[in-house]
């Protein structure tokens, strides 16, 4: 815990200069395993840090964050609610990227179409033939698509029903979307940042509105792309809003980077518009009534 809080204010708090007594940095490099302190004069003040100097803080900050458990949060663990049981139809003006017919709007990143297993009105993940990207991209829409957790419980925490909504996937670099996590989270306990609803590894959902398994579960979600200036500086971060089975879980939410297993977010700069990623986690989640409309 006490670690989670040293890395979060080196790493996400940009405003974080030291601390003002070496007392305190010192107690801190206890924590990362490294010895003494180094001081800092900044804004003409001096503030200290943990480790011998800059190099050594940084080998040791580099060597606890292979750990994936530091972006892991548990607390606290939203609360249960019971969604109504209405679905949702696509408007108008939505692109419908899966009708319940057939696969022709998905490929793997190769371009090949997508291998996995169509049903009756719906497709399931075959675990092996790795993830399916829209054929067509996008940047900032509203998109509507129902999944269903598999009946047959297997596994628990994470490897429950574990796949994943990405927008805007630069498939080419690989895993650099912004996820939205699909998982069984029907009494299924794992860290609270990721479980169903999340934004993986970030943002919890403001409460667990989780059906049960083999029950379709509808996510609208809201997406505003991160705007990139002419150097790849980040102009503006992505937004997120949520609404699963019709019950508010992410409000606005500040995306902080792409998604990251290990380490924390970051942005890199890519296209303005990129295809919706579904993940192959080796689960057998399947996915119906996709829609989405351009904002
Ligand atoms: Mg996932």
């Amino acid at each position: 815990m006490i670690l989670t809080i040293l890395l979060t204010l080196l790493n996400i708090q940009t405003d974080f200069k030291g601390f003002p007594d070496r007392e305190t940095a010192e107690y801190y490099s206890s924590i990362l395993g490294c010895e003494g302190s180094f001081s800092v004069i900044k804004d003409g003040e001096n503030f200290f840090l943990p480790c011998k100097n800059q190099d050594e803080l940084d080998d040791f900050i580099q060597e606890r964050e292979v750990e994936p458990k530091v972006t892991e949060i548990w607390d606290p663990e939203p609360e249960v609610v019971t969604p109504g049981n209405s679905f949702r139809d696509a408007p108008s003006d939505a692109i419908i990227l899966f009708d319940g017919t057939n696969l022709d709007n998905w490929m793997h990143k190769n371009g090949d179409p997508a291998k996995w297993d169509l049903g009756d009105g719906f497709f399931t993940v075959k675990p092996g033939t790795g993830d399916i990207l829209s054929r067509e991209v996008f940047g900032s829409c509203q998109l509507h698509v129902e999944f269903r957790s598999p009946l047959k419980i297997e596994g628990d925490g994470q490897d429950r029903g574990n796949s994943g909504v990405y927008f805007m996937e630069n498939y080419e670099v690989g895993d650099t979307g912004y996820e939205v996590q699909v998982l069984d989270s029907y009494d299924n306990r794992t860290y609270s940042n990721g479980q169903a609803g999340s934004v993986y590894k970030q943002h919890s959902p403001l409460v667990n509105a989780s059906k049960k398994p083999g029950e379709w579960q509808t996510y609208d979600i809201i997406f505003k792309a991160p705007i990139f200036n002419e150097n790849g500086g980040l102009e503006s971060p992505a937004y997120i809003t949520v609404f699963h089975n019709g019950v508010l879980i992410q409000n606005n939410s500040q995306i902080q980077g792409y998604v990251k297993y290990i380490g924390y977010p970051e942005y890199k700069a890519h296209a303005s518009k990129l295809p919706i990623k579904l993940q192959d986690h080796s689960n057998l989640v399947s996915f119906r009534n996709i829609w989405i409309r351009r904002l």
